[in-house]
């Protein structure tokens, strides 16, 4: 899915490759601005099921999400690129999503069909050929840390564990953050429906703890 804007635009990275003239699979880890992405080499030429779509798109993969930005993701865009944020908002249509549990903007997916089903549909941030328009910082938490169902079946317990380990550990940072911003941030004062009342309150909020780095890269192999 999620994955592909990166390598295209690596022109160093499609140089090793050929110059390797392999064709290495690899799952591993990213970080940028201190926020991590774990990356399956594959999504630039996604073969799966998963990934196939009606009308065509090439390398869509799996990046036909409604894209959700939950206050955890919101908050992390105030402290690093409130700009990047402010253009989103300000470009594309977004719907707020407003809960006692739950908050977050929603970036609706564009829909080529009658049906709004995901082999009908590509993410608003996609971009043909290239993949996701948005920097691994600015990718929501489902992007950043989805393991492909497709590499799942060819890793080791052991690699799979480590992968596991980094993803637990992703999950653990955003709970607690959505924890600690909801303590400090009163929907009741103020108007959630506007979102930017909203960032104003996460602004005056004190930056987010950084995560611990796990470095990952696994080299998948084919099964026999
Ligand atoms: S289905 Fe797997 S290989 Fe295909 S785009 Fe999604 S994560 Fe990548
Ligand atoms: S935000 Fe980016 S990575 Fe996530 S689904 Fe959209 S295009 Fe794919």
């Amino acid at each position: 899915m999620l994955f592909l804007f990166d390598f295209y635009k690596s022109p160093f990275l499609i140089l090793v490759k050929m110059k390797r003239g392999d064709k290495m699979k690899r799952v591993y880890t990213e970080y940028d601005k201190g926020i991590p992405i774990l990356k399956f080499t594959e999504c630039s030429n996604c073969s799966m099921p998963y990934g196939e779509h009606s009308n065509n798109i090439i390398n869509r993969g799996c990046c036909w999400y409604d894209a959700e930005f939950d206050i955890y993701d919101l908050k992390n865009l105030v402290d690093i690129d409130i700009d990047l944020l402010n253009n989103l908002l300000k470009k594309y249509t977004y719907k707020i999503k407003n809960s006692d549990l739950y908050y977050a903007i929603e970036f609706p997916a564009i829909c080529y069909g009658k049906d709004n089903v995901k082999h009908n549909k590509v993410c608003i941030f996609f971009e043909k050929y290239k993949g996701c328009k948005l920097p691994i910082y600015a990718k929501p938490f489902i992007c950043r840390t989805a393991l492909c169902p497709q590499v799942r079946l060819y890793l080791l317990p052991e690699d799979y564990r480590q992968i596991r380990n980094f993803i637990n550990k992703a999950y653990r940072h955003r709970l607690m953050a959505i924890e600690e911003i909801k303590q400090k941030l009163n929907f009741s004062s103020i108007k959630p429906d506007n979102i930017y009342e909203v960032i104003n309150v996460l602004k005056s909020i004190s930056p987010l703890k950084p995560i611990d780095e796990i470095r990952i890269n696994i080299l998948v192999k084919n099964k026999n």
